[in-house]
Order: structure tokens, then C-alpha cells, then sequence
């Protein structure tokens, strides 16, 4: 049920990167942008990574970037970085070489030894190096970003830019570990994250489900364990892909009231939105 509703929200969010650059094209100009800065007429969205960036480079506050990071900075507090699980192009993009290469990643590691907490050392490494170099580093590299810059240029050029080989180097990632990049590697998962370390949404285990069939660990893309509850860890991204594997009906995503405990989340009159 939860993947029907994402599914569709991630086939939208890459239709937009196409139909956008082909209005530009002919000269329809409101909707302008990708998933690091987007434009509905005078609504700009900028990516909070990015926004950062800028603002640790210039060393200034621009006020109209403040308001662009103020939506996507409170959908992540409130919802957790579903961005990534959601929306982002590179992440659709795994979503659909998994499906078709399906026969041939039967036996592929979903959880490859790489720290979790590698995530918060790129995350740092990367804000360090973009101020030691005075360059916002992942304004160009950004792999959402990527997808977005590509198909313009793709469209307006007709031809493709070399940095789109990270995509490529990100979807083989893939193919020898699930996701292999989004868990260990993005620092924009890494700002997505922090913001949504307290967030409302969250996926949970009713009170007093039994130890399980663990259906719902290998379902994880992140390699996480919702069984034992890791689905209310900072690492969830609310993709809801557990919740859909539970025949059981043990795991629901619930919107938590603000004075609840994270251990008391499974309990009682929640609003279940599966
Ligand atoms: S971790 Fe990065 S590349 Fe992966 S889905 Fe999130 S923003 Fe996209
Ligand atoms: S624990 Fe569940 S909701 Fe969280 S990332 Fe894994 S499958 Fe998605």
C-alpha cells in the first residue's frame, strides 16, 4: 500500500526533471530547476546541503536562500529524509535497476560491512573541504543534482556531462551492495538525517508483536533490522517498504504526538497510516 503511494510520487519526481527542462526549452519559464534548487514562479526550494554550503563559503546570510531551505528543513523534521526515499532521482534510479536485474541480485550482500556512522565523517569531511577550498563542493556533485543537470543538458545540448559518470559509479555500487552509497556516502543524506533525528513520522513495532518472520529486515534497503527496532533509528529514511512486507500487520507507520517516547510509539491510539 506504502509502495503504491511511492512508486508513484518517485515515477512524478523524475517526470518532473524531464518535463521541466523541455518547457524551459520553449521558453515557459515557471517551473525552473532540480532537486538542489527548484522554482515554482516566485517559490524557490534549495536544497539544505547546498544552502549550507553557500553560507559557510560566503560567510554570509542571503536571506531569499534562508526562506528556500526553510520548507525542505521542516518536511525533515517533521517526516524524516524521505527526500531520499521519496522523491530523489538516485534512489528511483536504484529502485529500478533492482527491479530489473532482479534474477541476477538473488545473492547480493544487503548488509556490506561499511560503519553506519561513516555517514556523519563524509558528511564533515565534505562541509570541512568546501570551506578549506572556498568552493561548495557538492553544488557540483551533488548526485540528485547530477540527474537533474544531466537531462538538461541532455535537452538543451544533446549531449552529456562527464560528472555523470558518479551516477554511474553509484548504481554499480548498487548492484554489489543495496544502496551501497545512500547509507554510507551522502553527505546530503547526512543533513536529511540529523534534521529528522527527532522527526513525527516514524515506522514502529505494535506492543507485544512476536519476534517475527524478519521478512521486514530483509526488506530494508538500508540494511537496517526494524524487527528489533532500528525503523526508529536516525538512519530510517520512512520508506515504509518494512511496514508492506509485515503480513503480520507487527510494524505501522504512525505520526507520533510530541511528548511521546520513541519506546512508547507502538502504543495505543496513534493515527496508523497503513
Ligand atoms: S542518500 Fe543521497 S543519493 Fe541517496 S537517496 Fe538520499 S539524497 Fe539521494
Ligand atoms: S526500517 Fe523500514 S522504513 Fe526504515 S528504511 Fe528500512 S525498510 Fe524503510
Amino acid at each position: 500500500m506504502i509502495g503504491r503511494w511511492r512508486s508513484s510520487i518517485q515515477t512524478f519526481s523524475i517526470l518532473a526533471l524531464v518535463v521541466i527542462p523541455i518547457l524551459n526549452y520553449y521558453d515557459f519559464t515557471f517551473f525552473q530547476g532540480w532537486f538542489q534548487s527548484i522554482a515554482f514562479g516566485g517559490l524557490w526550494i534549495v536544497s539544505p546541503l547546498e544552502g549550507l554550503e553557500c553560507i559557510l563559503v560566503s560567510r554570509s546570510f542571503y536571506a531569499p536562500l534562508l526562506w528556500g531551505m526553510l520548507i525542505p528543513i521542516l518536511l525533515s523534521i517533521l517526516l524524516g529524509h524521505v527526500f531520499c526515499s521519496w522523491v530523489c532521482p538516485v534512489n528511483t534510479l536504484q529502485v529500478w535497476t533492482d527491479r530489473l536485474l532482479k534474477p541476477w541480485l538473488k545473492h547480493r550482500n544487503n548488509r556490506f560491512p561499511i560503519p553506519r556512522a561513516l555517514l556523519w565523517y563524509v558528511l564533515a569531511a565534505e562541509l570541512i573541504l568546501a570551506v578549506v577550498l572556498g568552493k561548495p563542493l557538492f553544488v557540483f556533485l551533488s548526485p540528485p543534482g547530477l540527474v537533474g543537470r544531466e537531462i538538461m543538458t541532455i535537452i538543451f545540448f544533446r549531449t552529456v556531462a562527464v560528472e555523470g559518470l558518479l551516477l554511474l559509479a553509484i548504481l554499480t555500487a548498487n548492484l554489489i551492495s543495496r544502496r551501497m552509497f545512500c547509507r554510507s556516502f551522502c553527505p546530503l543524506r547526512g543533513v536529511l538525517a540529523l534534521l529528522g533525528s527527532k522527526r513525527r513520522l516514524v515506522v514502529t513495532r505494535v506492543e507485544g508483536a512476536g519476534p517475527g518472520c524478519r521478512r521486514c529486515d530483509k526488506s530494508c534497503p538500508l540494511g537496517l533490522q526494524p524487527s528489533i527496532g532500528e525503523s526508529e533509528s536516525i538512519y530510517c529514511w520512512n520508506c515504509g517498504r518494512c511496514v508492506d512486507a509485515c503480513n503480520d500487520g507487527d510494524l505501522k507507520m504512525i505520526w507520533k504526538r510530541s511528548s511521546q517516547k520513541p519506546q512508547d510509539s507502538c502504543l495505543g491510539d496513534e493515527k496508523i497510516l497503513r
